[in-house]
């Protein structure tokens, strides 16, 4: 097991990172504020690990709250069935959420807990890579509204962050890439030698090597730890973790959510990112091909959809959340292992990233 510490003050806390940790009741019960707890979790999650998080917790007052799975539910009525849960069972103060599912229900649940009484612990349980390596960390929660996704929400800390890199076992291939894009991520903009790293690794990584997981998690943790011990509410250099986001975001919106999945987007935006700096000559063709060539042997896509038009980029870039003032920013890459969030760079070297023939 490795343990990390997120360094915020009194809202400090532990990510704990191991296979088996489900099990291990010393990483949650020091944690726990009360005798009780409400686990909240989704129709997927728990008939997988529900029982065995429930024996861990044998003597607390446990009241599981199972939510329909997926995205289109992260909204005000799934977090209401949370409410009524807690509040049908009496839950005060003194109790603990505990997520256990991917980032949309570590959002949700989070977010609850940031809401009830004005305020109870939580813990994080992530059980998909993504939320492993990057939603648990970080104390953003909130719900999408109609008009926008994850506009609702809150910083709010976690007490602890459990990882059991075991219960990636369940998780389709397919979310296990895509969890691979945001790691890749942490490498190309903080750290190169981890890139070299993941080079050496990726195929323990996607054969559920549980040592290489460890140490692939406890990586990227880490560099999101760091980056939100100095910006906890993205006032600056948090925004580098948005490498690919902005060029990503509008593959899913023009897609229509679901059609790629949001680590997919996310690696033919980082594609796109790599190519840019390429063209504003801050990458060499070489470095911006070994950021591509990991991202393909993740099984991440790495060509933008064939039918999304310079313009159409254009247009959904135009409301990213990052368009400061009329200028839209992005995410660049100085070299590999160094972001830079900036609006200024030439529209001709944008113009020609979107217009570039990727495959
Ligand atoms: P998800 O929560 O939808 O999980 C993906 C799928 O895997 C779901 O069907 C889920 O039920 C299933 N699943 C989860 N764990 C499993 C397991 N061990 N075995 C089998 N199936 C399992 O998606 P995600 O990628 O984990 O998270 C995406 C969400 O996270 C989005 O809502 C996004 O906005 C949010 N997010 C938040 C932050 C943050 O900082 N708060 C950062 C990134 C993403
Ligand atoms: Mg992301």
């Amino acid at each position: 097991m490795q343990t990390l510490q997120v360094d915020l003050g009194e809202r400090s806390y532990p990510i704990y990172i191991g296979a088996g940790l489900l099990d291990r009741a010393e990483c949650i019960v020091p944690h726990l504020a009360g005798r009780q707890v409400a686990v909240v979790t989704n129709e997927t999650v728990a008939p997988l690990y529900l029982k065995r998080l429930s024996q861990t917790l044998a003597g607390h007052e446990l009241t599981p709250i199972v939510l329909p799975d997926g995205e289109v539910f992260k909204h005000w009525e799934t977090l209401q069935k949370v409410f009524d849960g807690l509040l049908e069972a009496r839950h005060d103060r003194r109790t603990t959420l505990i997520a256990l599912g991917g980032g949309v229900v570590g959002d949700m649940a989070g977010f609850a807990a940031a809401c009830y009484q004005r305020g109870v612990d939580f813990i994080q349980i992530p059980t998909t890579l993504l939320s492993q390596v990057d939603s648990s960390v970080g104390g953003k929660t909130g719900i999408n509204h109609p008009l926008g996704k994850n506009m609702i929400g809150a910083f709010y800390q976690p007490k602890a962050v459990v990882i059991d890199t075991a219960t990636l076992a369940t998780l389709p291939e397919r979310e296990l890439s895509a969890g691979l894009a945001e790691v890749i991520k942490y490498g190309l903009i903080c750290d190169e030698s981890f890139l070299g790293w993941l080079e050496t690794h990726m195929a323990a990584l996607r054969a559920l090597d549980a040592a290489a997981l460890t140490e692939a998690i406890a990586r990227s943790c880490a560099a999101k730890a760091r980056v939100v011990g100095v910006d906890e509410r993205e006032s600056g250099v948090r925004a580098t973790l948005n490498l690919g986001h902005t060029f990503g975001h509008a593959i899913e919106t023009h897609m229509g959510y679901g059609a790629w999945l949001h680590g997919e987007a996310v690696a033919a935006g980082s594609v796109m990112a790599l190519e840019m700096s390429r063209r504003l000559g801050w990458l060499g063709e070489a470095e911006r091909d070994r950021g591509i060539r990991l991202l393909q042997h993740a099984g991440l896509p790495v060509v933008p959809p064939a039918q999304m038009s310079a313009d159409d980029f254009l247009g959904h870039m135009a409301v990213d959340k990052k368009v400061l003032g009329g200028r839209l920013r992005l995410v660049l890459l100085r070299r590999l292992g160094e972001a830079v969030v900036t609006g200024d760079f030439p529209h001709e070297a944008l113009q020609a990233t979107l217009d570039t023939d990727y495959r």
